[in-house]
């Protein structure tokens, strides 16, 4: 253990002394918890348990975590670097020091960029940890090599887009202030499997006030049997949802035309715009009941209290970020921003001042140099031109903090490129995942309690700090040092960021911030970074030029976080994009060959990847299973539990049929991620979803598949 880590003492109901180091979780999910870790002998930990001091983790952390034990020490965790010694995928491997690992990862990189320029070597990386060190150090290393670029598009674009159209800033009210709401909306969210935290403070706005807590999703999740008001969608089609409420509101007077007047750009127009967007129009395209339209519009209208919560489900459909704008308008006009546990919420990313520019060698960063889109992997190892974006073939690959084998869309293009005898890959991981099972090197990672790293919580407010409180077992590294290492071996050591410790670039970051430094936050655990409540809720106007909430947005000309560089231009059918909130049938609707949509939803003992190897996430899970409708398996002679194939045109894949009516008719449901060896072709669920570029400023519709089903 390492003797620098903040410690207190608690008990065991044995009377033996326990003590508990305190972390944040690195996972990826907007909750960012604050962690006590009970700290054993033998660098092994106990029980992990939420920080009841942290006013937004509140003690309550989700179980997959709290077992965390399992999985660092887990027997099947990598801990020796591995040299393919047989053919690509097929299992055979030469052990090999560190060192020795990493030279030949610097000669094959060398090599690759000698025959076909810089641009040849992609660092491809992801979310695998939220730590800023350890996650975004790479591009580091990706700018002073003059590497390819990446494009992140896996996850956020769309609703951070259609948020940001809105409000101009990728913030809102403090989540905490759920607890002080008169009416909870969680929408798009399946926050009792993804994110415990909103139901904390939703269920505490229930027991202290009486609040009501209304749930919209696409099918019957574990949040949604909690709630009071139950709205089920077909997916895609939160946009006409929205629309009809809107109208309802204009309609029944409960629009707050006053606040609408100070603070949007063109309310006469939305409600002119809205005039035939009746519950009548909606119902047919979203399949809710005008009664329960209207019940709803008028629950929010008078209820000014009500919070928003919206979640990253708007970002799984190739109409997301006009969905996300849509419920993000219906909350302007109920005017609800201005009230204290009111408002809408999505995300606080743009809350923090913290300055990675050094971390990531921003100086070195040159746009001009070429891009490519991690949800077209498969596009780009398959060699596609218009994915290559003006570059060489990718040749060499370093893939850290992601499993694209498994996560990634096309999966069989993935695989087939991942296969390439002249590509070489090398894999920085904790589990021999799908990915590493086809790389030429693997190299052993540490995990996030072996390693200093620190945390900003999307979800809520807090910047933490996750000290190493434990030591790693021989073998594994932690993702800084394979910077460091590989940056010497190629000759960019020298460069700006590099040859500083993990903590020298915390104290970097916090400093520049005026946040204090690694010791101040050992001893704090963390910063709460919540902007004043005028500010939170725009009561200063929206944080556009005019101050103006816009429901017109201007779809491409809007700064955001994830818009793509000049060099890639706006993504997708832009010129679809609606003048007004909307619905527009941008998805990948069911026709006569496929007439299931399928969404593959996030599992609550899975995340993402992570824990899929872990005995107690697949024992909760069970299998792999097709969520159906009982009148659309009854129709295909389908019973309960049977083996059913399901395919589209870019794949198949078996699994088992559950039956359920908590969707629509035509709808089915696939939780996971499964490790693609768990379905009985080795193809994962993600050989059924596709890579297209989403309007205006990508992303991937992972939520948005049409299938067929079939008996097995
Ligand atoms: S709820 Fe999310 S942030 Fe909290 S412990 Fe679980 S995975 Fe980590």
């Amino acid at each position: 253990m390492n003797d620098a880590t903040p410690l207190k003492s608690g008990s065991l109901s044995s009377g033996a002394a326990t003590v508990i180091g305190h972390s944040a979780c690195p996972h990826d999910c907007p909750s960012t918890c604050a962690l006590e870790v009970e700290l054993l002998a033998d660098n092994r930990i106990g029980r992990v348990r939420g920080d009841a001091a942290n006013s937004y983790t509140a003690g309550v952390i989700c179980a997959k975590v709290a077992r965390y034990a399992e999985r660092i020490h887990h027997p099947g965790r990598l801990l020796k670097p591995l040299i393919r010694a047989g053919a690509k995928g097929e299992g055979q491997w030469k052990e090999a020091s560190f060192e020795a690992a990493l030279d030949l990862i610097a000669e094959n990189f060398d090599r690759a960029e000698a025959a076909h320029g810089s641009e040849t070597v992609w660092l491809n990386h992801y979310a695998g940890t939220m730590g800023l060190v350890q996650r975004d150090g790479i591009h580091r290393l990706r700018h002073a090599k003059r590497y390819s670029n990446q494009f992140d598009s896996f996850c956020t674009n769309l609703s951070w887009t259609g948020f940001t159209m809105g409000t101009g800033a990728l913030r809102g009210p403090d989540p905490r202030e759920m607890a002080k709401s008169d009416c909870v909306v969680i929408w798009g969210t399946n926050a009792v499997s993804t994110q415990v935290n909103v139901m904390t403070h939703a269920i505490r706005a229930r027991k202290e006030r009486g609040a009501k807590i209304a749930v919209i999703d696409i099918y019957d999740t574990p949040t949604m049997k909690q709630a009071d008001i139950r709205i089920l969608l077909k997916p895609g089609t939160d946009g006409a949802f929205a629309c009809a409420v809107m109208h309802v509101l204009f309609r029944e007077g409960l629009a707050d035309r006053d606040y609408l007047d100070r603070y949007s750009d063109d309310p006469a127009g939305l409600e002119s715009h809205l005039r035939d967007r009746t519950p009548e129009w909606a119902e047919a395209i979203c399949g809710v009941p005008v009664t329960e339209i209207e019940a709803f519009a008028r629950l929010v209208g008078t209820t000014k209290r009500t919070f928003f919560r919206l979640g990253y489900g708007f970002t799984r459909q190739r109409n997301g970020a006009v969905n996300m704008h849509a419920a993000l308008s219906l909350a302007v006009v109920t005017g609800c921003y201005q009230y204290e546990g009111g408002g809408a919420f999505h995300s606080n990313s743009d809350i923090f001042r913290l300055d990675k520019s050094l971390l990531e060698g921003r100086k070195y960063y040159d746009p001009g140099l070429r891009w490519l889109d991690q949800s077209r992997i498969g596009r780009v190892l398959t060699g596609e031109a218009e994915a290559l974006n003006g570059g060489p073939p990718v040749t060499a690959m370093l893939v850290q903090n992601t499993n694209p084998a498994n996560v990634a869309p096309e999966q069989r293009k993935v695989v087939e490129g991942l296969r390439r005898e002249d590509l070489f890959v090398a894999v920085h991981e904790q589990f021999m995942t799908d990915t590493a099972q086809l790389a030429d090197v693997v190299l052993p990672a540490t995990m996030f309690l072996e390693h200093d790293d620190i945390y900003r919580g999307g979800g809520h407010q807090h910047i933490m700090l996750g000290p190493k409180l434990v030591d790693a077992p021989e073998g594994p590294m932690p993702n800084h040092h394979v910077f460091e290492e590989l940056g010497k071996r190629l000759g960019v050591s020298e460069s700006d960021g590099f040859g500083l410790t993990e903590r020298q670039h915390i104290d970097h970051m916090l400093q520049k911030g005026g946040l204090g430094d690694f010791e101040s936050f050992r001893e704090e655990k963390w910063a709460d970074m919540q902007p004043d409540f005028e500010t939170a809720h725009f009561l200063k106007g929206f944080a556009h030029k005019d101050g103006k909430f816009r429901f017109q947005p201007d779809w491409t000309g809007t700064p955001a976080a994830n818009r793509p560089p000049k060099r890639m231009g706006p993504q997708g059918p832009v010129e679809r994009l609606p003048e007004f909130p909307d619905h527009v049938d941008l998805i990948e609707s069911a026709d006569a060959d496929h007439p299931f949509r399928l969404a593959t939803s996030p599992s609550r003992s899975f995340l993402n990847s992570t824990f899929a190897e872990t005995a107690s996430s697949q024992s909760k899970e069970v299998r792999p299973d097709l969520m159906m409708h009982p009148d659309d398996a009854a129709m295909l002679g389908i019973a309960d539990g049977e083996r059913v194939r399901l395919g589209n045109m870019r794949g198949e894949v078996s699994m088992h049929a559950r039956l359920d009516a908590g969707q629509r008719r035509g709808v089915v449901i696939h939780e996971g991620l499964w490790p693609n060896s768990a379905f009985e072709d080795g193809e994962g669920i993600n050989t059924l979803t596709g890579a297209d570029s989403c309007a205006p400023y990508g992303g991937t519709a992972f939520h948005d598949t049409r299938v067929w089903v079939r008996k097995v």
